[in-house]
């Protein structure tokens, strides 16, 4: 299928002609005829999908054809896209810049952490997409900053991460702020319980949709681990660092702690990696996340919250150094590699300590992942096979 015929005009067409996209993801081919009709949506995508432009493009193209005569007021905007962190804000900003940099219309992205000042002032002038996090987007709602009297559209994205991160009371108070009448989006990787309960007072009377990891856009992942001593970890890590010459890697680990403590044994070992965690200023964060695009930084050590939202394209490779306590989470980790095209890989340094995690996973999966060896790495604590059919304690009824 190609783009022109999702009923998308001209200006958006070469924007994403200049961009390279040459045909329509799976979730484009499906969401977007489905946004420009105005109906209700809720996608199962997950990042690596091209979930961002199957809402951005349509939001843009149905803006763009109700703005002529259209003059914004002050503290006004027409589109909300509601995001889990600063880092996806922005991202999605950026998005919009380039999607719509052929069309007439304004953005910005709003997050807490720096100076509100900036931003309020730029509000007065009301903007068409509003890209924000929910705790700063409350803040400047109480404090009048905006108004949502005009909104058309909201998006949330990313739900199930913003359910994660304990944003569910702070979603609630805006949505009851909005218009009754709009049209609702809600993008989450997996469409949980929660989910749905958050979307019942959301997004009602929705069509929902869902793509598969599979899908073609999704290239292939190749996952393996290599089960380690906990106390290994950092040594097996610089060795396959070294040895196998990786050139950019994307490291998970648990806590801000551990990823200060990772960095400073890299660095014995001669190894050069920075930490992104949530104790770091934005301006820093920032600056990381420049220099490891550009590749100037080649190791990034990250704690779960603060990779979210990073859009790193074609990223060879992502580390969990640990596994993840939510199988969810996992899946998301390794759609960071591999992103539109290219292949990628994602290796887990497993100790015994993971095995429940590792059950969670690999049940979720449906398959056991590969297990390699590494020599010069014996285990004292061996990781048994999982069962595949494991449920975590929290999620049995
Ligand atoms: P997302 O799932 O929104 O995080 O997008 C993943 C990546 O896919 C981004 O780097 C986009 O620039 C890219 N992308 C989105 N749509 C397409 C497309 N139709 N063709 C090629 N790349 C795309």
């Amino acid at each position: 299928m190609a783009f022109s015929k999702l009923g998308l005009s001209d200006p958006i067409l070469k924007a994403v002609s200049e961009l390279g996209y040459t045909a329509p993801t799976a979730i484009q081919q499906q969401a977007i005829p489905i946004i420009l009709s105005g109906k209700n949506l809720i996608a199962a995508a997950q990042t690596g999908t091209g979930k961002t432009a199957s809402f951005v493009l349509p939001l843009l193209e149905k803006l763009n054809a109700a703005h002529y005569g259209h003059k914004l007021r002050a503290k006004r905007i027409r589109a909300l896209i509601i995001t889990p962190t600063r880092e996806l804000a922005v991202q999605v900003a950026a998005s919009i810049s380039q999607y719509g940099q052929y069309l007439n219309l304004t953005s910005m992205a709003m997050y807490g952490g720096v100076d509100e000042q900036p931003q309020k002032q730029r509000l007065l002038e009301g903007v068409d997409i509003l890209v924000a996090t929910p705790g700063r987007l409350l803040d400047m709602a109480h404090q009048r900053a905006l108004h949502f009297d005009e909104l058309e559209v909201l998006v949330l994205d990313e739900a199930d991460r913003m359910l994660d991160m304990g944003f569910i009371g702070d979603i609630n108070k805006i949505i009851e702020r909005l218009p009754a009448q709009r049209q609702n989006l809600l993008f989450s990787a997996t469409i949980s319980q929660d989910v749905r309960y958050l979307a019942k007072s959301a997004v009602n009377d929705a069509q929902e949709i869902s793509v598969s990891t599979n899908s073609a856009a999704t290239p292939e992942i190749e996952q393996w681990l290599i089960t380690v001593d906990k106390d290994k970890k950092s040594a097996l890590l610089s060795h396959l660092i070294e040895q196998q010459q990786w050139q950019q890697a994307l490291i998970f680990i648990e806590t801000k702690h551990g990823a200060a403590k990772l960095v400073g044994q890299l660095e014995k070992r001669g190894i050069k990696a920075e930490a992104i965690h949530s104790g770091r200023s934005q301006a820093v964060r920032e600056k990381l996340l420049a220099d490891f695009k550009s590749g100037e930084l080649s190791l990034l050590v990250a704690t779960g919250i603060a990779a979210r939202g990073l859009d790193i394209d074609e990223l060879p490779r992502v580390v969990n150094y640990d596994l993840p306590y939510q199988s969810d989470e996992y899946i998301h980790r390794i759609g960071r590699t591999g992103r539109a095209g290219a292949s990628g890989e994602a290796v887990s340094l497993v100790s015994k300590d993971d095995f429940k995690n590792l059950c969670a996973i690999e049940s979720r999966l449906g398959h056991i992942i590969e297990r390699r060896e590494i020599e010069g790495f014996p285990v004292k604590k061996v990781v048994p096979v999982s069962i595949l059919n494991f449920v975590p304690k929290s999620k049995r009824r």
